[in-house]
């Protein structure tokens, strides 16, 4: 065996013995929300697809007429070809839902955190992050070479603890959160964290993946709170609710302009194909003017909790704790035997010992799939 795959079979050995090594299962997404694995019919709740836009008409519609006038990619990137209308129109649209002065367009959630991150922060800075934080969000600051500290989930005392140890030691400081934690489904304290980021002279971003297009009247996380917390860097994904493709950070006209002349994943990679942008134009479109519609998968999710007697959901997601990730990943096969699609979690993605079923819910979820999810997981001592 060469020296290479002995040693890609040596680092596998141990992940295998933890049931933590893992398979990308071929699985074809449906036009109705459910997929297909193995030649059997699963109904998903474990997609981000919240608003099933990946596959709404209108959405679907306004990709192919972008494909049919622009083409299928967009050249190069932004930089050297130019900046795409659509590109320019999405940038003011998302400007305007986050109440913010511009905003920028990336290629996806992740390189928009590994690229705005080191752009504002360097070596004698400093990075207070809440723990349950996403990986990007780490990936961006371990790029920094600045001072990077966690404080335990949503836990203010600790963070002030922290800041008043730390903060005085460095030059910026940046507090970085999930909106909605991806793997909790809970809500950061923005309100408080605005405070806290405005008395101690610190940059305040949060990344709010799962929050646009589901809570706050679709426009996210910061529109929980009233009044709105003054959050500087707002930064989420496209890819999720609305069901298409791509990143975005909305701020004020300076830090866009440094964020373009600086990032370095936006600057030495393809933009995004305008098929892309389009489709996230016309979900934009849906969101602004019907909420009832972008209510409705922290609704299902409410009517899940209520017939487990779980505590009630901040949004649409909604994470069974079991602890073993084997056990996690067994009771993940007898849901799927049972017609429903739901991804075991398992470290590193969670904490050890924290491995858990995760449920998303959307909008195309029926009461009926819901109470017999409910129903699987009671037959089966899951809850
Ligand atoms: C999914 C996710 C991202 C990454 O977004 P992509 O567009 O999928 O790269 C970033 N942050 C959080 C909190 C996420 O859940």
């Amino acid at each position: 065996m060469n020296s290479l795959d002995s040693f890609a079979r040596k680092k596998l050995k141990p992940l295998i013995e933890q049931g933590l090594k893992r398979d990308i299962l071929v699985t074809e997404r449906l036009q109705t929300g459910q997929v297909i694995r193995d030649g059997q019919q699963l109904i998903s709740f474990c997609c981000n697809d919240y608003l099933n836009f990946t596959h709404h008409p209108k959405v679907c519609q306004a990709a192919k007429n972008a494909i049919d006038q622009y083409g299928v990619g967009s050249g190069a990137s932004r930089l050297i070809t130019g900046n795409h209308p659509l590109i320019r129109a999405l940038e003011q649209r998302l400007a305007k839902i986050k109440d913010s002065e511009d905003a920028c367009i990336f290629s996806s959630g992740y390189m928009t955190n590994i690229g705005i991150i080191p752009t504002l922060i360097g070596a004698q800075d400093i990075i207070f992050m809440d723990e349950l934080s996403h990986a990007c969000l780490r990936a961006g600051s371990s790029l920094t070479g600045a001072t990077v500290v966690t404080y335990r989930h949503n836990d203010m005392d600790h963070l002030c603890e922290l800041l008043n140890q730390l903060r005085k030691n460095h030059q910026n400081a940046l507090i970085i959160t999930d909106g909605v934690f991806s793997m909790d489904g809970d809500l950061a304290p923005l309100d408080q964290l605005a405070v806290l980021a405005r008395t101690n002279d610190c940059w305040l971003m949060s990344d709010d993946a799962h929050g646009l297009g589901v809570i706050g009247n679709g426009k996210g996380s910061r529109y929980m709170f009233d009044p709105l917390p003054d959050i500087p860097l707002q930064m989420g994904t496209l890819s999720k609710a609305i069901g298409s493709f791509g990143g975005y950070i909305c701020a004020s006209k300076p830090v866009i302009e440094l964020i373009k002349t600086r990032a370095r994943s936006l600057i030495y990679t393809t933009a995004l194909p305008p098929a892309s942008v389009a489709a996230a134009l016309a979900a934009l479109d849906i969101i602004e003017n019907d909420h009832d519609y972008c209510r409705r998968p922290l609704e299902n999710a409410k009517t899940f909790a209520q017939l487990l007697g779980l505590p009630e959901p901040h949004s649409p997601i909604v994470p069974i704790i079991i602890g073993d990730s084997e056990r996690t990943m067994k009771f993940a096969a007898i849901l799927a035997a049972q017609g429903f699609l739901v991804t075991g979690i398992r470290p590193p993605t969670v904490a050890k010992g924290t491995a858990r079923l995760r449920f998303t819910f959307s909008a195309r979820h029926q009461q009926d799939n819901i109470i017999a999810l409910t129903a699987a997981l009671k037959q089966h001592g899951i809850v």
